[in-house]
């Protein structure tokens, strides 16, 4: 059995991952989205280093955190922190060719290591924007799903404007140090906010993030 298989058969077992979930994963294996130096732990569950101070995260986050965003075939996606790639492609994955993911990264260095990264697989929906996602991604917009994979001090606003109704967005929302994965669901004018679970991200930083 590969690194991989055996990671996903462990997280299928925890509960962290449903069947689409785990075939995405198989498809992306997590090898291709690590430094070399770092290529041992490639399948061990815990968040590694991807340089400029920076991390992939660990894969049970990535897995419950793609169980819990819900994408379906066909669907829009919009993902703020890029990083290695890897959570986009599983993403991508999930939506399928008539679906797209959107990724929007802040530090140029990253969205280039992450186009690279996802260039290794046969994927064609993803599409990569340097930027400050706390404002979201406008010209796209409006999304069926949205992600963002660092840590904010609250909701930002435009993330909220740019989610379809009835459209779903997973935050970790807290301090610097420790946040709730929060999911939000727009009803309306109105969300709907539940917290998932107690989580650990690098910051967010940006206009509607952390200065
Ligand atoms: N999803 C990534 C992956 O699969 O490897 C991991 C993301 S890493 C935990 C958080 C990323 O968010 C970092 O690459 C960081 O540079 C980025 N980031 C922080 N603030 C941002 C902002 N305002 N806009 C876009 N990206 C941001």
């Amino acid at each position: 059995m590969s690194g991989n298989e055996e990671m996903i058969e462990l997280l299928f077992s925890h509960g962290y991952v449903d069947e689409r979930v785990a075939e995405a994963m198989r498809k992306v294996p997590r090898e291709l989205f690590i430094p070399e130096e770092y290529g041992r732990s490639a399948y061990a569950d815990t968040p590694l280093p991807i340089g400029l101070g920076q991390t992939i995260s660990a894969p049970s986050i990535v897995a419950f955190m793609s169980k819990s965003l819900d994408v379906q075939e066909g669907m829009k996606v919009l993902e703020i922190g890029s990083g290695s790639g890897y959570q986009a492609a599983i993403l991508a994955e999930l939506a399928g060719n008539s679906g797209v993911v959107y990724t929007v990264e802040r530090i140029p260095q990253l969205i280039q290591l992450a186009k690279t990264n996802v260039e290794k697989l046969s994927l064609t929906n993803v599409k990569f924007v340097e930027g400050d996602g706390t404002k979201g991604y406008a010209q796209e917009s409006p999304y069926d799903r949205i992600i963002v994979t660092a840590a904010s001090p609250s909701i930002p606003q435009p993330l909220v404007d740019q989610l379809k109704e009835g459209g779903k967005l997973l935050i970790p929302v807290g301090s610097r140090m420790f946040q709730d994965l929060q999911l939000v669901v727009k009803v309306g004018k109105e969300v709907e906010i539940s917290n998932l679970m107690p989580v650990v991200f690098v910051p967010l930083i940006g206009e509607f993030g952390y200065k």
